[in-house]
């Protein structure tokens, strides 16, 4: 039996009869994990990315983005006017529309923006976007990224929650991607939040989840 990797309880295996891989999955915060032996390489992972066109031509990804600042960071916005987009990809579509908006926004991304500009900052906000289904160790990059927000600043994730339900788990869409290696739900960060220090602002039950990191 593995450990979860978000809360170290045993996590039960469960097999996926099409694909064949094995999934763990925690009975404590809801985490599931793709067994490391079905995770690809990361020239393989480089090259599936490489195939993505979020760029400013895709109308639906814009959008996307726009409501995302809409709905979770413009209510927010008094308190944030500096920005970190980790894991930007190459488009630099949603770091674009928050200058946009009247805020800074710095990149990162492993493979398109790899300068760590973030060393020895802090942000008022750190927004992380279809990124934390692809960490092997989310919980170290979550505690890392923490360091570099702000005393009451703010943390938005978005990563598709998935269905508390393994036969609608295994019949999912989101777990085809062969980068996908990691899967939350709400009660996965409702634990993270607590165990972190930080609040629930927001969330919309599907795929984006607003936090407020408290003051210590
Ligand atoms: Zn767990």
């Amino acid at each position: 039996m593995k450990k979860c990797k978000i809360c170290d309880s045993s996590a039960t295996a469960m097999t996926d009869t099409k694909t064949q891989k094995i999934y763990h999955k925690c009975l404590t915060c809801d985490y599931i994990f793709l067994d490391e032996v079905f995770y690809v390489d990361m020239q393989r992972e480089k090259k599936h990315y490489d195939k993505h066109h979020n760029t400013f031509e895709s109308l639906g990804y814009v959008r996307m983005f726009e409501n995302i600042i809409e709905e979770f960071v413009l209510p927010c916005k008094e308190d944030i006017k500096c920005t970190l987009d980790f894991g930007c990809g190459e488009g630099e579509v949603l770091p674009i529309l928050l200058e946009k908006n009247g805020m800074t926004c710095d990149r990162y991304d492993l493979f398109y923006f790899p300068k760590k500009v973030y060393e020895g900052k802090k942000y008022d906000l750190i927004l992380s976007t279809e990124v934390f289904e692809h960490l092997q160790n989310p919980l170290e990059v979550l505690n890392k990224l923490l360091l570099h927000v702000e005393k009451n600043g703010y943390l938005l994730l978005m990563s598709a929650f998935h269905p508390n339900n393994d036969d609608a788990f295994l019949k999912w869409w989101y777990i085809r991607d062969i980068t996908h290696i990691g899967f939350f739900n709400l009660q996965t960060f409702e634990y993270l939040a607590d165990k972190l220090g930080l609040t629930i602002i927001k969330h919309n039950s599907k795929n984006i989840i607003l936090f407020q990191k408290r003051e210590v």
